[in-house]
Order: structure tokens, then C-alpha cells, then sequence
């Protein structure tokens, strides 16, 4: 009985493994995205190191066993995992929080998070109330989290990054801003988090009990709209057109990375995108 259970467990964490994208787990090198910003993650999922003299910065941790790879990565490009001195994340779910509690252990580094995120940080799981809940596994727990309030900024050295809690895809998801500077040009650097309306089985946007979630959507494209915006980054690097904006980048210029309109757009499709989700399930066609 307990074998049967075991084995079936195991297909399930098989079955969940295989839906991952491929791309999540393909194999990307490291590289400067602009001044003191690099890219550490893989192509499918961004994880994103900000240096500086006094300690770096990384964002998001991606799969579990994305870890060791961004570890990796961190010193291919000569930085000390040592060196990171603060770890943040956009969101709870496996793909960007999965690997935290063990770069956590890897770097010795605080983990900061705005209040919904650490409470899933520090239990691990899935959030009470995600939208996903039940969709997708859980991630472990991190030891040591500490909260960050909307509009905050923290800072390491030098390094100035702004939250802006932008809920809706997660009631605590957290777009972070800061600037980034090749000689005396500086640019607004927005890691905006995932707008996307993605639920479980039987979880309706359009419930009256999911009220708080449709406004957190409402509030984060405002927030998307208005924020200074030059250079757009995004968990999922594709939603973005990250790698189209890096393939036809001159080496050594950073323009073809800088697009004022990028979070504007972003927030428009986003948008219609739960327009569409909304109308789908007022039509009944989803449940
Ligand atoms: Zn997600």
C-alpha cells in the first residue's frame, strides 16, 4: 500500500515535471544586461544579479534545482555567492521562489519579501487564497524572511531597489525598480512581475469572493502604467520579448534593450488578457 502510494506520488511529481517548458531548465550564460545589472538565469526563467562594491543583489530563485545552476552562474561571471548580501523575488510559485531556500543556504543572504510573499516564503507550499492553489507543488521553506513594504527601498551599498506590490497573478507578488548606470547614463530598470489570470480548477476571477484579486489586477496596471520605465525585465523572459531585444542588440550598446512604451504595453496586454478570462467565464466556457 505504501509502495503504491509512493509510486503514485511519483508520478504525479513526474507528471508536474514534464509539463515544465524545457526552456526552463535550458542552460543560458550569463551576461551583462546593462551597467551593473546581469542576467544569471536560465532561457526560459530570469534570475537577475545587481553588483556593486558593498554586495549584490539577486532576484528570484527560479526551480529548486535552478539553485546550483545560478550559482554557477553568479561566479562564472567572477562574483562570490558570498557577496550577495539580499535575495528577492517576484513571486511565491515554484518557478521564480523555488530555488530561495537553498541560495539562501548557498550565500548567507537576507531574503526580503513584501508581507503575503514571506508568509508562503517561511511556511513554503502554495499561498491560502493563490489563484493556483491545488494547480501547481509547493516550494520549501526558507528559514529567515523578512518583510518589505510597498513603495520601500532597500538598499546594499550603492543599490537602491524599489517594491511595488503588483498583486493579482499572487496576492503578494512584487515588481521591483531600480537604475542601472553606464557611465553617466542611467537607465529605469523594472522587473515587473506576472499579470497573468492562471487558476485552478474551479477558482473563478469573476466569483464575487475574488473581489481583492480583480482590484490587485486593477491597481498593478496602474502601477505598470505610471512607473519610470526604460528597461523592461520579466520573470518569464519571453513575455517581454527579452531575447528578441538582446538578439538584435549591437554589442556593446544597450539601446535596442530601452523601450519607454514596454510597461505601458505590458500592462495594456496583461489587461486584456483578464478581459478575456472574465468573459470566458461569465460565457461558461471556463469553471
Ligand atoms: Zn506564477
Amino acid at each position: 500500500m505504501r509502495g503504491a502510494v509512493l509510486a503514485a506520488a511519483a508520478m504525479l511529481a513526474a507528471a508536474a515535471h514534464a509539463a515544465n517548458p524545457a526552456s526552463w531548465t535550458q542552460d543560458q550564460p550569463p551576461f551583462r544586461i546593462h551597467g551593473d545589472t546581469y542576467y544569471v538565469g536560465s532561457q526560459g526563467l530570469a534570475s537577475i544579479l545587481v553588483v556593486s562594491p558593498e554586495g549584490d543583489v539577486l532576484i528570484d530563485g527560479d526551480l529548486p534545482e535552478s539553485a546550483s545552476k545560478i550559482a554557477t552562474s553568479v561566479r562564472a561571471l567572477g562574483f562570490r555567492l558570498e557577496d550577495v548580501k539580499l535575495i528577492l523575488n517576484s513571486h511565491v510559485h515554484f518557478d521564480h521562489a523555488g530555488g530561495i531556500a537553498e541560495l539562501q543556504r548557498i550565500t548567507g543572504a537576507r531574503v526580503l519579501a513584501s508581507e503575503p510573499s514571506a508568509a508562503v516564503l517561511r511556511a513554503g507550499g502554495v499561498g491560502r487564497g493563490d489563484p493556483q492553489e491545488g494547480l501547481i507543488p509547493g516550494i520549501a521553506p526558507t528559514a529567515e524572511v523578512e518583510v518589505v513594504k510597498d513603495g520601500e527601498t532597500v538598499r546594499v551599498g550603492p543599490i537602491e531597489l524599489t517594491a511595488h506590490v503588483t498583486a493579482g497573478h499572487t496576492p503578494g507578488g512584487t515588481t521591483w525598480t531600480w537604475k542601472s548606470c553606464e557611465k553617466a547614463r542611467c537607465v529605469n530598470v523594472v522587473y515587473a512581475d506576472s499579470l497573468t489570470p492562471i487558476a485552478a480548477r474551479g477558482y473563478l476571477f469573476s466569483d464575487s469572493a475574488h473581489r481583492a484579486t480583480l482590484a490587485g489586477f486593477a491597481r498593478s496596471y496602474e502601477t505598470l502604467r505610471t512607473l519610470p520605465c526604460d528597461l523592461l525585465i520579466t520573470p518569464h523572459p519571453e513575455v517581454s520579448d527579452f531575447w528578441g531585444r538582446i538578439a538584435r542588440r549591437v554589442p556593446g550598446d544597450a539601446d535596442a534593450l530601452v523601450d519607454p512604451t514596454a510597461c505601458v504595453r505590458l500592462a495594456a496586454s496583461a489587461h486584456e488578457q483578464l478581459e478575456r478570462r472574465l468573459d470566458a467565464e461569465r460565457a461558461g466556457r471556463v469553471r
